[in-house]
């Protein structure tokens, strides 16, 4: 039998009504006969006219050629690259309207994948200024018609765009990115080409201490041989107002992964300090610290709220990191274990530990999946756990090694909703309770939602 014909062929060119906005931030409509068609850049309600570019069996991928009938919550992108570039896909939404989509994003995670109706999804807590806002910024290095690139790479894509000023990056990383790349240029140092695997600069991660000013710079090189760099760190240190550390990494694979395994340090310190409300925290080039500094302090704090210490607790954090939310707690907690699957992190969290003078919190290196059942079997006893996972949730076995330790509170913070719903429906299978999701803009003008739930003994 022959195989139906889509609806639609790249190419055509139409009118569509937008009605909805797809979780990575493209408008979606159907056509006529119900076929849905994705199309960057259209807001719901928005009459347009698109252009198919490319066609699946139920779905089609359109560029927009004219907005016929705006939506009133279209605004102009502040950024010039917006259009061009991956790393924003909301800048055209206004910022209440952003908040407001990602609010019903959640809601409808915890409604259509965890089956969860009665969750009561609460208002988005936004920032008052969401630009310049990320302490860390990696820009992929390239070689384009002339010559040396850098930029942030095209939507599903790996073009490099390039820009003069990045408005969701804080000042010092923009400023050091800038110089980097100047300087490659001067000192003649080869991009890396991915398609050779030649080359030496693959990517400039830059990390920036809000609180403290240091700045980091990792040079991920395609190999040891890194030409000219001691001319390249005399002149960062001239350059770089704040630089407290160079390191570079050595990252040999062909793979989309950023950071290769060794670093070697340059100059100045292996790590960078920040503090989050009067922590500090050591922060080791691979280790995870929060984007964005400002929400973080209020994302922990509704961590806080919802762990409703009394000093007493015994808390465990899951998939710690450097043990910024154990940490955090940890004045108004009796113990904290926490548990890490990257040792360099959990070495962090053990000096940070230390450094804040805090000596019942002990962290463990391991997969969560696995530490924690071990600690449910030696009798370990939390009354209250904190799990901050990956995008792709929680493992079914750490989830009933939480539930079998039967803790007072289990504090979900996730930056996925759909695993979250997912992760809810499991744990209220097993005889835990929630009612409500307190989502918090951690990235203001991406598709990205930061949730904080907590479950209770159904
Ligand atoms: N709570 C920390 C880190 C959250 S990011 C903070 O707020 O800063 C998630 C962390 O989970 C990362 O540090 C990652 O390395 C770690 N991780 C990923 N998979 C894991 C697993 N299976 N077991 C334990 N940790 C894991």
């Amino acid at each position: 039998m022959a195989k139906p014909k889509p609806p639609v062929q790249p190419g055509d060119s139409f009118e569509l009504t937008v009605t909805g906005l797809s979780h990575t931030g493209d408008g979606v409509g159907k056509t006529e006969g119900g076929f849905a068609v994705f199309i960057p850049l259209a807001l719901p309600g928005e009459k347009v006219r698109v252009k198919v570019t490319k066609v699946k069996k139920t779905y089609a991928h359109a560029g927009l050629e004219e907005v016929l009938k705006a939506s009133p919550d279209r605004v102009e992108a502040h950024c010039p690259v917006f259009e061009a570039c991956g790393g924003c896909q909301l800048q055209h939404l206004a910022y209440p309207a952003q908040l407001d989509r990602k609010r019903r994003q959640v809601e409808d995670a915890f409604k259509r994948l965890g089956g969860l109706d009665h969750v009561r999804v609460l208002p988005v807590l936004g920032m008052e200024e969401p630009w310049y806002y990320r302490n860390k910024a990696q820009v992929p290095f390239g070689r384009g018609r002339e010559g040396t690139v850098a930029g942030f790479y095209a939507a599903g894509s790996h073009q490099i765009v390039e820009f003069d000023q990045c408005m969701i990056q804080q000042l010092p990383n923009d400023r050091t990115i800038q110089r980097v790349k100047k300087l490659a240029i001067e000192l003649d140092i080869p991009p890396y080409d991915e398609k050779s695997h030649r080359g030496v600069l693959r990517h400039v991660l830059v990390r920036t201490g809000t609180n403290t000013g240091e700045v980091m710079v990792v040079l991920v090189t395609n190999g040891a041989y890194l030409p000219s760099h001691k001319r390249l760190v005399t002149r960062l240190r001239e350059e770089i107002p704040g630089l407290t550390s160079i390191v570079q990494n050595i990252h040999t694979k062909r793979s989309n992964v950023v950071l290769g395994q060794e670093n070697r340090v340059l100059w100045g310190k292996p790590v960078i300090v920040d503090t989050i409300g009067d922590i500090r925290f050591v922060i080791s080039p691979h280790s995870f610290f929060q984007v964005n500094p400002v929400q973080t302090k209020i994302l922990y704090d509704q961590v806080k709220k919802a762990a409703a210490l009394t000093g007493k607790e015994t808390v465990i954090d899951a998939y710690c990191g450097i043990g910024t939310i154990g940490l955090y707690l940890a004045r108004d907690a009796a113990q904290v274990l926490g548990v890490e699957s990257i040792p360099q992190a959990v070495e962090d969290a053990r000096v940070n530990a230390e450094a804040n003078g805090i000596e019942h919190a002990s962290f463990e290196a391991g997969k969560a999946e696995e530490i924690m059942p071990r600690w449910a079997e030696k009798g370990i006893r939390p009354e209250v756990i904190v799990v901050d996972p990956p995008r792709k949730g929680c493992d079914p076995e750490f989830l009933i090694a939480c539930t079998n330790m039967s803790p007072d509170r289990l504090v979900y913070v996730s930056c996925n909703p759909a695993t979250l719903a997912r992760d809810a429906a499991f744990l209220v299978e097993r005889g835990y309770r929630t009612e409500e999701v307190q989502p918090v803009d951690m990235f203001p003008h991406t598709n990205h939602v930061e949730c904080v739930t907590v479950f209770h003994p159904a």
